[in-house]
């Protein structure tokens, strides 16, 4: 555990596949050893509990309900979850009105340093961070460790340095008038987040809010709300003012949805599913709340005869399995150009069988679990369907059962299907899961039309050296992100989000921060 290289010290408890309990991060009450354990200082000794922040300080639901907290590489409980309800939104949000004046009183550079402070106590605490997320998760340890954690620390430093670089407008009106533009914070902000990234995605969101002057309920997945509490620790320990930041655990349709119709919150900042965030527009439009809505994809890559095949190969991989294909942004339709299609699909199926599934937490594997049983069973079900299509499982397609304490565990083989086209369910429905399909073109004409023929629009992939085509087809492409000849190569300032389906609205960069403040002109007549 001294070692200084970082995945060599994530060391997985000798008996199962937990990882070392880390003091500092959570409460965690001792159960019982499990059987032939001997050790003490395991994870799988622990009980976690994740519970409220409200008001500065940590506490159950008032209701005193718990909800299982699943490890799904284990495929068993390992916390319980505060189960809230409406009442302790309630007391979130008198939390942040309350919180809200001194906020703003403090200024860009207060809110600034306040943040930074968070910021570092994370990334001093990155092993635990990654290690938690992964055990909430089901995703390996070194992703967590290279991605997630590191761009949720990005994410608290690059808002809290942005807003010190917030400009206004002004506009003079001939001789008559100057008009200038003045942004105030909208008041309480919620902000709801999903389980693939969790605190990745949970800072994408606090952070603005934050740093634009908001207070805060937010509401992080209850399948993965871990990370969430050992943020709120760290909100503690570096000295955020009780009530600028509350987070009330629990599910969906009872805080969730109390966050939504609160009169109280003006803005709501959602990404998660598209079902979800027509239920969440159906309640806040009435009111006429700011709506941010990040929903599901179902992007595709094309890939062109003239790219660069090795390099192609090789980020298609990553853009197909990644986090076990449970990220908004993975490419799950391969478009190929026909004259490539048979050597991309024999060297594309040849690097997806080498791609080892197994224990999150061993630095040499490539996919972890999916992230719950219903969603195990959920993407088994697709692979199902594309079969009942005429679809050809060419790798995968099947549960993987693991040994000894992963015995339990939610596993799938990345599983590639050709056979299938355009319009069938398996092209058209997200499976967000380890799970994509190929398919041959022969124009690109033909391949625009497949890529645009989805309800969804968040992002494509294209892959081809020439360059004028990039610029073409990159007009063409309905999708708020189009990444060429790469894949989830992220500047912070772009602005992010889809369209169609996809989702309502942009984050990232000064987008965020205009979202979670309201501009008013000011108009002076000379
Ligand atoms: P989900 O919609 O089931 O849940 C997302 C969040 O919404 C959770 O915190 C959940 O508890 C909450 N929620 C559920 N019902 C609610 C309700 N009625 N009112 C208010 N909140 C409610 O999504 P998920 O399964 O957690 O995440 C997977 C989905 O998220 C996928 O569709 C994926 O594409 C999408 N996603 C999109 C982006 C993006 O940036 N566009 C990023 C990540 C994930």
């Amino acid at each position: 555990m001294n070692c200084s290289n970082r995945l060599a010290r994530v060391s997985a408890c000798p008996l199962c596949s937990c990882v070392p309990r880390n003091e500092r991060v959570t409460r965690q009450a001792l159960l019982p050893p499990r059987a032939g354990h001997r050790a003490t200082s395991y994870l799988c000794f622990t009980m976690q509990e994740i519970l409220n922040y409200i008001g500065g300080t940590l506490a159950p639901a008032r209701s005193g309900a718990w909800l299982d907290g699943f490890a799904p590489a284990e495929g068993r409980v390992f916390a319980r979850i505060a189960d809230s309800g409406p009442e302790d939104v309630e007391l979130a949000v008198a939390a942040a009105e309350k919180a809200g004046p001194a906020w703003v009183a403090l200024g860009r550079q207060g809110r600034h340093d306040a943040l930074m402070r968070v910021a570092a106590l994370v990334e001093r605490d990155l092993d635990g961070f990654a290690r938690a997320e992964s055990r909430d998760n089901g995703k390996p340890v070194h992703l967590a460790m290279e991605v997630d954690i590191p761009r949720a620390i990005a994410n608290l430093r690059f808002f809290a340095t942005a807003i010190l670089h917030q400009e206004s407008a002004a506009h003079i009106t001939d001789d008559q008038a100057v008009n200038y533009t003045d942004r105030q914070p909208v008041g309480v902000a919620g902000c709801i987040s999903p389980w693939n990234l969790p605190l990745y995605l949970f800072t994408w969101k606090i952070a603005p809010a934050l740093a634009a002057g908001c207070t805060v309920v937010a509401k992080p997945s209850e399948i993965t709300p871990l990370t969430s509490m050992m943020l709120a620790e760290r909100c503690m320990e570096a000295g955020l003012p009780p009530g600028v930041l509350n987070i009330v655990q629990g599910t969906g349709p009872k805080v969730g949805a109390a966050i939504t119709a609160h009169p109280s919150i003006p803005a709501i900042s959602f990404t998660g599913g598209t079902a979800t965030g027509a239920r969440i527009a159906a309640v806040a439009a009435p009111m006429f709340k700011k709506l941010s809505l990040e929903l599901g994809g179902k992007n595709p890559v094309l890939v062109f005869a003239d790219c660069d095949f090795e390099e192609m190969l090789k980020e298609t991989v990553r853009s197909s399995f990644s986090n076990q294909g449970q990220i908004c942004l993975c490419g799950s339709r391969i478009l190929v150009e026909r004259s490539l299609y048979p050597r991309f699909k024999e060297a594309f199926v040849q690097r997806v069988k080498a791609l080892r599934v197994g224990d999150p937490a061993v630095a040499s594997t490539d996919i972890g679990a999916v992230v719950s049983e219903a969603h195990l069973h959920k993407v088994l079900n697709h692979v199902a369907l594309a079969k009942e299509e005429g679809g050809a499982v060419l790798c995968g397609g099947h549960r993987v059962e693991l040994d000894g304490p992963l015995a339990g565990g939610w596993f799938i083989a990345p599983t590639v299907i050709e056979g299938l086209g355009p319009g069938c369910r398996t092209n058209q429905e997200e499976i967000f899961g380890p799970v994509v399909t190929i398919q041959p073109f022969d124009t690109e004409e033909e391949a625009v039309q497949a890529a645009n023929g989805t309800r969804y629009g968040l992002a494509s992939v294209l892959w081809t050296s020439n360059g004028s085509r990039m610029h073409r087809l990159a007009r063409l492409m309905k999708s708020g992100i189009v990444w060429v000849n790469c894949w989830m190569l992220r500047d912070l300032r772009t602005p992010f989000g889809g369209m169609k389906h996809s989702g309502v609205g942009r984050e990232g960069g000064m987008e965020a921060l205009n979202f979670f403040t309201e501009a008013r002109n000011v108009c002076i007549k000379l």
